[in-house]
């Protein structure tokens, strides 16, 4: 039979596109997790993905108690699963206060990290009992969250700090990670450093227990998705243009999600802990490369301490 791979996020840009990439391989069924039905049905009919391949779940990554109910709908689906992608997020680079979930915390950090995160830590087990034998777990990165590269040196760069934002419980006056005043671009960019050390913790932790690949990947800059659906109407304009034109970065949502499709599915990606790019200019058959992440995301003690942190805030320890 097929094997299940469970999408966050897969009703819009990359992680549409991947779910679309993995059914029309025959090989997978798509549990599209996602925070809207009806607009998620409406988007897997629209770009073709076939009816028998896919099977849509609530997840609301914002909500804690939304994850825990998502984990327990999936182990009753009676389903095994073989592969989990965290590819959902938001970027509200114009927000100037912070806006909060359910359980109290900065909406972005607590969307792209923690709710993956307490993602990740329930459907480890799920993982582990997957009858295939090259089970794996996929996190999305993406350049900015790495000042070593071109596209990760603009300003604000990420700086988780100390942790003190985590280390005081995260809630109100808190809504930075390293405890500062809030920035939105900041926390989007924070959050994805989360992204990237939870990958690699996970692969610390349980590669070898678990016998899970985990990986992270940047799949381009896919400048027309909606992630950029908060900013200005005329940086939504000029952005896929700039990136087209003036850097060649720009990848369409089917190379992108065809890029995570293989980073999920392909046994030359069946490398625990790595990060895979295809670089920043892109070129035609491009393959992919492993990409050294940032100082801070290679920062085994900061891992450690984040992780702790935020198996506290998700309610794990
Ligand atoms: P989109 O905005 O197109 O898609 C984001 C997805 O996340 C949507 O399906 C959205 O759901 C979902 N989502 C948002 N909040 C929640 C929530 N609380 N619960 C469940 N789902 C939620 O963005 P992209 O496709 O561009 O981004 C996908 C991933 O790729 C992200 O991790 C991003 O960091 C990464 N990435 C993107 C790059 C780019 O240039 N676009 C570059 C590098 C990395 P809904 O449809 O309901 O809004």
């Amino acid at each position: 039979g097929k094997s299940t791979v469970v999408i966050t996020g897969a009703s819009s840009g990359v992680g549409l596109y991947a779910a679309k990439a993995l059914a029309q391989t025959g090989k997978w069924h798509v549990v599209m997790a996602c925070r809207n039905l009806p607009k998620t049905e409406k988007v897997a009919q629209d770009v073709g993905i076939p009816q028998d391949s896919y099977t849509i779940m609530h997840l609301d990554l914002a909500s804690l108690e939304s994850v825990r109910q998502f984990v327990s709908n999936f182990r009753q689906s009676g389903r095994s699963l073989d592969a989990l992608v965290c590819n959902a997020a938001v970027y509200m680079p114009l927000l100037k206060e912070p806006k909060r979930t359910v359980d109290g915390y900065e909406l972005s950090v607590a969307t792209n990290h923690l709710g993956h995160f307490l993602l990740c830590n329930l459907m480890l087990e799920d993982l582990k009992n997957s009858s295939v034998a090259d089970p794996r777990l996929v996190i999305l990165g993406t350049v900015t969250h790495n000042p070593k590269e071109l596209g990760g040196k603009i300003p604000p760069r990420p700086d988780l700090g100390e942790l003190k934002g985590f280390e005081e419980g995260f809630k109100e006056p808190y809504s930075m990670i390293d405890g500062k005043k809030f920035n939105s671009v900041k926390a989007y960019k924070d959050s994805k450093v989360c992204n990237v050390l939870t990958m690699r913790e996970l692969h610390r932790r349980f590669h070898k227990s678990h016998g899970i690949t985990f990986s992270s990947l940047y799949p381009g800059c896919v400048a027309t998705t909606a992630l950029f659906r908060d900013h200005y109407r005329l940086f939504q304009i000029l952005f896929p243009l700039f990136q087209r034109n003036i850097t060649g970065g720009f990848v369409s949502e089917e190379e992108a999600g065809a890029r995570v499709a293989e980073v999920v599915s392909l046994p030359e990606y069946n490398m625990s802990g790595a990060y895979w790019s295809w670089g920043n200019r892109q070129k035609k058959n491009r393959k992919a490369f492993i990409q050294e992440v940032s100082d801070e995301a290679s920062d085994g003690d900061k891992a450690e301490r984040m992780w702790e942190l935020s198996a506290k805030l998700v309610g794990l320890a």
